[in-house]
């Protein structure tokens, strides 16, 4: 899916709060009820050629949207949809073979948490096993907490200027 069909929706205190088609999105802030914060570099493809519209990437709305901030739950399901069901440590996707990894082992007082479990297939946990990231001497990306919206929505690829409000 192109990352320019989508528009990202934060509340008037910059919440991220949905993810919608950019039409429905440039409706409403047609109408009135939201302000475009961002654009995509991509247009929409309208009857008159004059009318040059880019389409939105980010709409503020005006209204306060009160609602408790869902946070993703630590599960091994969880982490590998982040990891994009991957190992981290040489790319394999063989779901079958998939583990999670301790990147701080848990023998060197490494915890379950977010930004230390990782998506490895069963063979690099093996090699790695007791081994810190430097010993391993492989680089990783930084583990994090994901944003309840980057896990509802299957989105491959994210713009560049969502990333502020959906990476804590
Ligand atoms: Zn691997």
């Amino acid at each position: 899916m192109s990352k320019y069909r989508k528009t990202l929706v934060v509340d008037s205190s910059f919440i991220a709060r949905s993810i919608i088609p950019t039409e429905r999105a440039f409706v409403i802030s047609y109408k009135g009820n939201a302000e475009i914060i961002a654009e995509h570099p991509e247009t929409f493809g309208l009857v008159n050629p004059e009318l040059i519209i880019n389409k939105p990437s980010i709409i503020r709305v005006y209204k306060f949207v009160k609602q408790n901030i869902l946070k993703v739950p630590l599960t091994r399901e969880n982490i590998y949809r982040r990891d994009n069901y991957e190992c981290v440590y040489c790319g394999s996707g063989n779901i079958k073979t998939l583990t999670l990894d301790h990147v701080i082992p848990q023998s060197k007082g490494g915890k379950d948490s977010w930004d230390n479990l990782v998506t490895a297939c069963r063979r690099c946990n093996h090699e790695k096993a007791d081994l810190s990231l430097e010993e391993y001497g492989k680089e990783i990306p930084t583990p994090y907490r994901p944003h309840y919206l980057m896990l509802m929505k299957q989105m491959d690829d994210i713009p560049k200027e969502w990333e502020h409000f959906l990476f804590f």
